[in-house]
């Protein structure tokens, strides 16, 4: 199979579980070893967040695939998980020695099983629940490494793979303890695969809360729990004994979830009149989720039985119809109470109650725009319509180009095909959110295949902003 033809995943930036701010409080604990610890962890973070912006955009027709990457863009023809844990025993190197593979009877190595296990409790939510197969809905094959480096404070969702750290053994034990916390990671990937929220302000604090939503959920439905019966903690067992805290976020009452001398106090907010503004973690993509997670905890003890089945439903409607990389949190109140609407007059009441309850204002919602179809995979034919649209820029001068892809050069029509079929402009789009001073944007919408993106032009490769241009400005004959 030509390496072009391989379904490449959609990039994501590099979500961790531990957010900065507590690795700047651990790096100033007063505790030497933490300390040194804190701050391996934040140098490392730092390293793979610029990673992760720097990595050149997909050239058209030569994506480069990881062998992880080619491993998880394999087709599964069955309807089942496909997992694979690897150990990377302290080193850094991903994603290590494959030491059990799916089916495989259980290790003598905890973490390397309770990787596997909630992989496992992950696929089955999404399958069950939601009828998804896979992050990708096409039984992508789920990856892991486990005793990643050493000592290090963190999980993280890399936009192909989850990796795990041991912890530090003072504040953090190891990362795999927690079942919501292997969800919290995949579901970066649903999301990745879906909404596509970008990492940042109010879009990267959906994007965090819907992982704590669902990872909560696949612990919750795991141990067959109701949502009165939840505790809606992420991360409980992650904290060491000794640690003043009873979880890294406590999605019911943010803000209460830990007090320690070397970790700090909890800041999420409950409430939008506590939102917290801030350049730092993205916008406080791991700060200002506590509202969000606390919108769908009140929706779903109002609702009662298994939050699953309830408001979780809703949600994952949401993440997987209309909504758009930028959505704010009054556009996904307005959304979900849309979509409670559409379950029934109880649910529309619990949903509406819920984002009352926490200063949100659906009426705030920026103004829909027309339905998002979902993204279909594969090239489109030459029939189908692209439409090119450059914005921004001095002048503000807006171009506009709404063509079929046979009008183009042969070339070019190719190369549409290309960017289409292997994603490259989704990946764009979220790999870059920021946009420069007085720097064009550029849309495309291609209908047919359910693509609608905006990328500011510095996360273009040349091949790809030159392509734009020439087909917005086609050279005169
Ligand atoms: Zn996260």
């Amino acid at each position: 199979m030509p390496r072009s033809s391989l379904p490449l995943p959609a990039h994501h930036p590099w979500c961790a579980i531990i957010p900065p701010y507590v690795l700047e409080a651990l790096s100033q604990s007063g505790d030497p070893e933490v300390e040194r610890r804190a701050r391996a962890t934040l140098q490392h973070d730092e390293a793979m967040r610029a990673d992760r912006r720097t990595d050149p955009s997909v050239r058209i027709g030569e994506p480069t695939l990881t062998a992880v990457e080619q491993h998880a863009a394999a087709p599964r023809s069955t309807e089942a998980p496909s997992r694979a844990i690897h150990d990377c025993a302290t080193s850094r190197t991903l994603p290590g020695t494959l030491v059990r593979a799916e089916g495989e009877k259980p290790t003598k190595d905890a973490a390397a099983n309770e990787a596997y296990d909630g992989l496992g409790d992950t696929w089955t939510l999404f399958k069950e629940a939601f009828d998804r197969n896979s992050l990708d809905d096409r039984g992508l094959a789920m990856v892991a490494s486990v005793h990643y480096g050493t000592g290090y404070d963190n999980a993280f969702w890399n936009g192909s793979q989850m990796v795990f750290g041991d912890g530090d053994g003072e504040i953090f034990l190891g990362f795999t303890r927690s079942i919501d916390v292997i969800g919290h990671e995949l579901a970066h990937g649903v999301t990745q695969y879906t909404a596509g929220l970008n990492y940042e302000g109010q879009s990267g604090a959906l994007n965090e809360s819907i992982s704590d939503v669902f990872g909560s959920l696949v612990k919750q439905h795991a141990a067959d729990q109701s949502a009165a019966a939840a505790d809606w903690l992420i991360g409980a067992d992650l904290l060491a004994p000794g640690v003043k805290g009873r979880a890294l976020r406590d999605m019911h009452h943010p803000g209460t979830a830990y007090d320690d001398p070397r970790l700090g106090k909890d800041p999420q907010p409950a409430h939008m009149d506590d939102f917290v503004e801030t350049t730092a973690d993205n916008g406080g993509v791991h700060i200002n989720s506590g509202i969000p997670n606390r919108a769908f905890v009140l929706a779903a003890l109002e609702l009662g039985g298994n939050a699953w089945e309830s408001v979780g439903q809703v949600w994952y409607d949401v993440l997987t119809g209309d909504i758009k990389a930028d959505c704010d949190f009054a556009t996904f109140a307005a959304l979900t109470i849309a979509a409670a609407k559409a379950v029934d007059a109880e649910t529309h009441t619990a949903v509406s109650n819920a984002w009352q309850g926490v200063g949100v204002d659906p009426a705030k919602a920026r103004t829909p725009r027309a339905r998002k179809r979902p993204t279909r995979t594969g090239a489109p034919n030459k029939n189908a319509k692209v439409v090119v649209r450059r914005t921004g820029g001095l002048a503000g001068q807006v171009l506009q180009r709404e063509v079929l892809l046979r009008e183009l050069p042969t070339d070019d029509c190719e190369q549409w095909q290309a960017l289409v079929a292997t994603r490259a402009l989704e990946r764009a789009s979220l790999e870059q959110t920021r946009t420069h001073p007085d720097a064009f944007t550029y849309e495309v919408d291609v209908p047919s295949r359910g693509v609608q993106v905006a990328i500011p032009e510095v996360g273009l490769s040349d091949d790809q902003r030159t392509l734009m241009d020439r087909t917005l400005l086609p050279p005169r004959e």
